[in-house]
């Protein structure tokens, strides 16, 4: 069987019309191609992962060249993005190649003066691992169980109306904002929503390309709900002290975009200067805007907007953040990869918040956690634990005076990077909710309710 990139037959001449079981079978036995279920297939076709590791400052100084190309027409560095770095000498930078700008890029690297190469080629072929996953994921989609593959915008929002249809007054979906490109911004709000009730902001997907995130905050939202359901006793405990808000996805135009046209799409959707689109959502916010980790250039990856709040998804959430700030006790954001649970501030190094020590105290218990499922996390000041980013939203969440902020670095640690696959998603979202109840029970016995 020769594996095939382009839709042969063409769907509009398949006469018949295949039986949904049979062509599961089909398509997962490779028999059958994603797009003849109408599944795009040329998504990343070429497209290449180098990883660099400079070593002399002339490799560090020409990786800064090209960074600086993004978006320049006929540079070499045009359509090159760099997902990590460049940083410092002897440290990893990691280049998304397009499978056309491959062959100039590699004649245009410095050759190496030692013995061994600075730079390899990490993935040969973005677009065959993507369409294994939309393979793979095409055939888990048809289970019920939320948790078996990583959803369709579409999926999302009709498993929120679901919840919230068979959860009465325990649970109800608000519409927060729009995005650029129209589409709805929600959140589900879980358990009695007093004004004395303090919350747990939850969200993800801010980023496009880390799927794993909103697969999470989906696993929490069933998972809570079906515990309060069936009287599990420490589930009706958290709920007892708090109330859920959970965002499952921050960035729909940019998710969509992740499973029409590039699977790597990182960014918002809106059309910027240069004819480059998007800004980064999470270099976006109001505090300390503009800062380290952040371009100006709007065709980069960090891109941070025209200025503080320029996009339509920020806006909602800094709007909806502010209205519940003085009941809001913890906010949460998720993303991937790295295995990291960060506290603020991340816009330059050695800015921290005042009650640092207190905020550690619920992530190292949930880091113990973790680490007795087997997985470690590394956890402190985001700034030192990655890289300084200035304008992102837990710092915001700390700016207004949330009193525990985190991003959350979800698996995996660089494996599979954002092609985490399916299957792992219920390992993912049971370890992760089994450190937030261990994290909620710390905050909830540091933090007894004020007299009011
Ligand atoms: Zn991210």
């Amino acid at each position: 069987f020769i594996q095939l990139d382009t839709c042969w037959p063409p769907v509009s001449t398949m006469s018949v019309k295949v039986n949904s079981a049979f062509a599961s079978a089909l398509l997962a036995f490779g028999l059958l191609l994603p797009c003849q279920l109408g599944l795009p297939t040329t998504r990343n076709q070429g497209d290449r992962l180098i990883v660099f590791v400079p070593t002399r400052q002339a490799q560090l100084d020409w990786l800064e060249l090209i960074h600086s190309q993004a978006g320049k027409p006929g540079e070499v560095g045009e359509n090159v993005r760099f997902w990590f770095g460049p940083g410092l000498l002897n440290q990893e930078t990691i280049v998304f190649v397009p499978g056309g700008d491959y062959g100039r890029l590699v004649s245009a690297i410095p050759s190496s003066q030692d013995t061994y190469s600075w730079w390899t080629v990490q993935k040969e072929n973005l677009g065959k691992l993507v369409t294994r996953e939309t393979r793979a994921n095409a055939v888990r989609r048809r289970s019920s169980d939320i948790s078996s593959a990583y959803r369709t915008y579409q999926e999302i929002l009709n498993f929120l109306d679901q919840t919230q249809s068979t959860c009465g007054s325990f649970c109800s979906v608000e519409k927060f904002g729009t995005s650029y490109e129209g589409r709805d911004l929600k959140l589900i709000k879980i358990g009695d929503d007093l004004p004395s009730k303090r919350i747990i902001w939850i969200d993800a997907g801010i980023h496009a390309r880390e799927w794993i995130a909103p697969a999470t905050a989906l696993y929490f939202i069933d998972k809570i709900v079906q515990g309060y359901k069936s009287s599990d006793s420490t589930i009706k405990s958290m709920l007892d002290n708090f109330a859920f808000y959970i965002a499952p996805l921050l960035n729909p135009d940019g998710y969509v975009y992740t499973f029409t046209t590039n699977r790597f799409w990182r960014k918002t959707r809106s059309a910027q200067a240069g004819g480059c689109y998007g800004v980064d959502p999470n270099r976006n916010f109001g505090y300390h805007w503009g800062g380290q980790g952040t371009s100006s250039n709007p065709c980069a990856e960090t891109f941070r907007g025209s200025s503080a709040f320029s996009e339509p998804e920020t806006r909602a959430v800094r709007d909806k953040l502010l209205a519940i700030r003085l009941r809001t006790i913890s906010f949460i954001t998720m993303h991937s990869y790295g295995q990291d649970w960060m506290v603020p501030y991340g816009y330059a190094y050695n800015v921290s918040v005042d009650n640092y020590a207190q905020m550690m105290r619920p992530v190292q218990a949930a880091a113990d956690k973790l680490k007795s499922l087997g997985r470690n996390y590394d956890i402190g000041n985001s700034a030192v634990v990655t890289y300084p980013a200035a304008g992102a939203s837990d710092d915001y969440a700390a700016s207004i005076g949330v009193p525990y902020a985190h991003t959350i670095e979800l698996p995996d640690t660089g494996q599979y990077r954002f092609l985490l696959p399916q299957s792992e998603i219920p390992r993912v979202g049971l370890e992760t909710l089994e450190a937030l109840k261990v994290y909620l029970g710390y905050i909830a016995a540091a933090n007894q309710p004020r007299d009011e």
